[in-house]
């Protein structure tokens, strides 16, 4: 009971939180104890071991679905294709459970590739080798793009391989698996929280966490203002896809600052430092560091095609463009006759202009 109330519970919050990833992970932890429950139960024929091999194999292929998956909302198309995959594993658990002849055939592959049964675990190393091949998957994910969800998916996944390993010891599979379906809500609301104050597109905090690092300042700081360069010209040059990647690049150049600098993505082309505990005078080299960094270092624009009526020309598929681009800068500090950071982040912006109208790729102050 425990389990299918912090799974429905997990349900409706996905299905609120319009998450197609989420809910498909739910209901397939969902399904998995339902199987469990229903091989293991009174009078069943099917043992311990092939059962957690079924469960742990639906599980650890779902996860690995999911993980690849696009979040296109609860309705969408891979939605429908989550319920086929879904449909086609109860259909093959429900003939399982209905022809015991193919459940001990389905038992014997645990022993498959001559490795014996292991002692320490009712797993079979089928089980484990699936669940461990797509933990490695979710924790590589994880490192790589540092999703909320990829790390959700691995602890809900080593949480129900913990259930299945425990299996049978006083209910502890029940709580495990509760425990997989909090961590899958705990997820949404870790992602949630990351749509709110990360920007999607440079993947840097956005204006709202920056709004929260301001209030947290105290009495010396510096804060920097950044605007890319004549970089409306760019977007008509090479159309605004393109303009996205060279954000995403000024972005990581700018994520490298040194000097223990804050960066935030202020919004469109713009892009704010902040110093905490640095006077004007500290932070310029780190600032002056970054703009060089940016000016020297060439955007590499991948994929421009050639038009579609001259598809012949293959060679310029893979055509790589270096251009290079430079940011303005408007820094300020806190002083006594600037108080609240909204007043030095003005002055940055200021001095940002000045920057501009003194020729670009320059730092004012
Ligand atoms: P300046 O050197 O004076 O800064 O010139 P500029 O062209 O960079 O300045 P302006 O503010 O006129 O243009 C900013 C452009 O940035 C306009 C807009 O098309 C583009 N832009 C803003 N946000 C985005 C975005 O998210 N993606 C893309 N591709 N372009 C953006
Ligand atoms: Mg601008
Ligand atoms: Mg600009």
């Amino acid at each position: 009971m425990l389990f299918y109330s912090v799974g429905a519970a997990g349900l409706l919050l996905s299905w609120r939180f319009n998450r197609s990833r989420i809910l498909l992970a739910l209901l397939s932890l969902l399904m998995s104890y339902a199987f469990l429950e229903a091989f293991t139960g009174k009078g069943r024929a099917v043992d311990v071991t092939t059962a957690s091999m079924v469960v742990g194999g639906i599980l650890s292929i779902n996860f690995l679905v999911i993980a690849f998956m696009p979040e296109r909302g609860v309705l969408s198309s891979i939605g429908r294709l989550a319920v086929l995959l879904l449909s086609t594993e109860i259909a093959i658990v429900l003939l399982l459970i209905a022809v015991p002849a193919l459940s001990s055939y389905v038992g014997q592959i645990r022993y498959y590739g001559a490795l014996k049964a292991m002692t320490w675990t009712p797993l079979s190393i089928v089980t484990l080798s699936m669940a461990c091949a797509t933990s490695l998957v979710l924790l590589i994910r994880t490192l790589v793009s540092r999703s909320a969800i990829d790390a959700g998916l691995l602890v809900a996944m080593l949480a129900a391989l913990a259930g299945l390993h425990f299996i049978g010891v006083s209910k502890a599979e029940a709580l495990y698996f509760a425990t997989a379906a909090l961590i899958m809500q705990a997820t949404i609301i870790q992602d949630s929280h990351a749509r709110v104050y990360f920007d999607e597109l440079t993947s840097l905090p956005g204006r709202r966490a920056l709004d929260e690092q301001m209030m947290r300042l105290g009495r010396h700081y510096t804060i920097a203002m950044v605007d890319i360069d004549h970089f409306k010209t760019f977007n008509d040059r090479f159309g605004h896809d393109v303009g996205d990647q060279a954000l995403r690049f000024v972005a990581s150049q700018l994520a490298r600052a040194r000097g223990r600098a804050k960066v935030f993505r202020y919004g469109g082309e713009e892009f704010t430092l902040l110093f905490p505990g640095k006077s004007l005078d500290e932070a310029l080299p780190f600032i002056e560091q970054i703009r060089e960094r940016v000016e020297n270092t060439p955007f590499v624009i991948r994929g421009i095609t050639r038009p579609k009526e001259k598809p012949k020309i293959q060679t310029e598929k893979s055509k790589k463009t270096r251009e290079l681009l430079t940011i303005s800068i408007g820094a300020a500090e806190r002083s006594e006759n600037l108080r609240t950071p909204q007043e030095v982040l003005k002055l940055a912006d200021k001095k940002l202009y000045k920057a501009k109208s003194g020729g670009r790729n320059q730092t004012a102050s």
